[in-house]
């Protein structure tokens, strides 16, 4: 995979991805393109990660191993499980537990134990354990991010998320959390799944008031 020569400079980012084996979270019947850069389907209708999108995103996420660090779209697991070997604690949610329960047993097996996992709807955050120093969206929102994940950034964090909806216009965009507000960069052109927030849960028709 040529993530150097397309600007992967960053080392540890490049470890981490040596030590995770892509090909535990790919399905079987797509074993033999495992390392091959490009995405491909996970169950559900889902997808697992380019390499070379999840290698820049991880990079652009300037992470550290003294940091809390929350992951919103599980998915297969690959992406979470290298930002666990770059951070102190790794949180991450998905929507659809299938999915979910898959990647933990990944996680068992290699024995990725600073990783926590939550069955839910990612746009809300995870306020319980917030705030976050690094929040990295890997599904595609927009236009801009959601707002219960920016209010859960801690005051010098950064959130990398694809944002734009349509296939066609969707970026990569990389938010600073600073003392007096946020700092937006667009970074590159991407082509993710759907970020999909859950309605709130119907009220009673019954209310009086
Ligand atoms: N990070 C994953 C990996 O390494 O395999 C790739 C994720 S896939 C491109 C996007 C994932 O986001 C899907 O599994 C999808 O179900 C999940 N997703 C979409 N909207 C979500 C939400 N609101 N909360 C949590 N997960 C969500």
């Amino acid at each position: 995979m040529a993530l150097r020569r397309n600007g992967v400079t960053d080392t540890r980012v490049l470890a981490a991805i040596e030590r995770i084996p892509r090909e535990l979270f790919v399905p079987h019947a797509f074993q033999d393109q495992a390392w091959e850069d490009t995405a491909l389907p996970i169950d559900l209708g889902q997808t697992i990660s380019q390499p070379l999108i999840v290698a820049l995103m991880t990079q652009a996420l300037e992470v550290n191993d003294r940091q809390k660090v929350l992951e919103v779209g599980t998915g297969s697991g690959y992406q979470a499980a290298i930002l666990s070997r770059l951070c102190r604690r790794l949180y991450t949610i998905e929507r659809l537990k299938p999915l979910l329960e898959e990647a933990e047993k990944r996680f068992q097996a290699l024995r990725l134990h600073n990783i926590t996992t939550r069955h839910g709807d990612g746009t809300r955050g995870w306020p319980s354990q917030a705030p976050f120093e690094r929040i990295l969206v890997t599904a595609a929102g927009g236009p801009d991010a959601p707002k219960d994940l920016t209010d859960q950034l801690a005051v010098g964090g950064v959130m990398v998320i694809p944002l734009g909806g349509d296939y066609r216009e969707q970026r990569v965009v990389r938010y600073r959390r600073t003392e007096t507000g946020l700092t937006r960069e667009d970074l590159w052109p991407v082509r993710f799944v759907p970020l999909l927030s859950d309605p709130p849960a119907e009220p009673p028709s019954d209310l009086s008031g």
